[in-house]
């Protein structure tokens, strides 16, 4: 189904043409028509999915619509919404807002924090009516009554699971009591873990939900492997495996800041170049990170899970866990990198002896083996274990097998 035949407006049209999008994903042709008959809608889909446009379209198509019927009697109000967890995918909302709203009047003001509280306070003053905001500086503006929400007519919670792992839902909380109730709410998340579905429960009215794919899978177009080595050779593998060829642009992951500076280290060493993207950097340095990566004069960003969760960069072509994530939901995430959207991608992770002990919740969890590999002409000090690691049972990472009554039965 292409998009016109969704009873989009004409100037929203126009700018998905001039991104160049031909047909809706399909997590944007299951929730649209039902968030342009201004329901409630709960949409669940794996990262990379076009979940950005799902909402930003019915979010703009009904500001314009009001617009027609009112045009701007009371003056310049914020009439839309959109919370979501990190600075950088605020941004990054912003200008997906600001690229649909081209041929449209309408506005969008960053609420962040990390950046001058008086510039924001400006574009407030100067009429945006969609306010795209991480909670704490919006809440900051609340108390100093340089913003309110009583004409806000759409709201959006995006990555609601990682809202909820950040510790914001208080926040969030907070924020929806002071909305109007007449309001329309879509939520938007990789996974609807049970303290997501209370906060749906109490702010969302008979919502429509619409999922797509089973949101622990991994992207099927990502290529995935495992690279053995001992944790000594990790920063020469990855420095060998960054100058292959056919590796344009990497994101590679990283458990802490601290681990994230020194893999930064070890590939400036070897004068490689990288940026790097955790929260201890201000956020200008953040900023300079994201944006030398986005523009390619830099292709190697080393990140941890909190930093990089739901950043879009489409040009990606591979992701390296430097370190093999403790939960299996940050190994979908952080894979979600590559192969977004149609492209294809590959996701190697480097596997220390150490680390074995968590490749099978991994590969439960994601329902799929994932290959063992070593890397063509690397000088391997200790050979690469290449056979798959039988765990052995410890009380934290027991693989439970089921027995047949009367002992095993072996195939013939
Ligand atoms: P999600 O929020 O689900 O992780 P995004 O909204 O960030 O995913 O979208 C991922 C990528 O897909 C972006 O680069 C976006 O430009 C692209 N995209 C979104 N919708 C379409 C579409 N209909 N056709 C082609 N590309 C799209
Ligand atoms: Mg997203």
């Amino acid at each position: 189904m292409p998009f016109t035949r969704l009873g989009l407006r004409p100037e929203l049209l126009d700018a998905i043409k001039a991104l160049g999008y031909e047909v809706p994903t399909p997590i944007q042709e299951k929730s649209l028509p039902e968030s342009m008959a201004g329901k409630d809608v709960i949409g669940s889909a794996q990262t990379g999915s076009g979940k950005t446009l799902a909402f930003t379209l019915p979010l703009l198509q009904r500001l314009l619509d009001d617009r027609d019927k009112d045009p701007h009697k009371g003056g310049p109000r914020v009439r839309a919404l959109v919370l979501v967890p990190t600075r950088e995918l605020a941004t990054q909302v912003e200008k997906a807002v600001g690229e649909l709203a081209k041929f449209s009047p309408v506005k969008c003001a960053l609420i962040i924090g990390g950046a001058s509280f008086t510039t924001q306070r400006d574009a407030l003053r100067k009429g945006a009516e969609v306010v795209c905001a991480t909670p704490g500086r919006l809440l900051d503006l609340l108390r100093s009554g340089d913003l309110h929400l009583r004409d806000v007519k759409v709201t959006v919670l995006d990555e609601a699971d990682r809202m909820l792992d950040m510790g914001f839902m208080p926040d969030v909380r907070r924020i929806m009591k002071l909305l109007p109730a007449s309001r329309q709410t879509l939520m938007f998340s990789a996974t609807i873990p049970p303290e997501v579905e209370r906060v749906v429960n109490e702010f969302m009215r008979e919502p429509v939900r619409v999922e797509v794919d089973r949101p622990r899978s991994t992207a099927t177009s990502v290529t995935q492997a495992l690279f053995p080595v001992t944790e000594g050779q990790k920063g020469e593998l990855l420095a060998a495996i960054v100058k292959s060829d056919g590796v344009d642009s990497v994101i590679v992951f990283t458990r802490t800041k601290a681990r994230a500076d020194y893999v930064a280290h070890c590939l400036d060493r070897r004068d490689i170049k990288c940026g790097v993207l955790h929260s201890d950097l201000s956020q200008k340095e953040r900023d300079r990170a994201m944006e030398d990566f986005r523009e390619g004069r830099c292709t190697i960003l080393v990140a941890t899970d909190l930093a990089a969760r739901g950043i879009d960069v489409p040009e990606v072509s591979h992701v390296v866990n430097y370190d093999v994530p403790e939960h299996a939901e940050d190994y979908v995430h952080r894979i979600g990198r590559t192969g977004r959207a149609f492209a294809q991608g590959d996701a190697v992770t480097l596997v220390s002896f150490e680390e074995e002990r968590l490749i099978p919740s991994i590969e439960a969890f994601t329902g799929q083996k994932i290959a063992r590999k070593a890397l063509d002409g690397f000088a391997y000090r200790v050979p690469p274990r290449l056979h798959s690691y039988e765990a052995r049972p410890s009380s934290k990472f027991r693989i439970r097998r089921v027995i047949p009554r009367g002992g095993p039965r072996f195939r013939r």
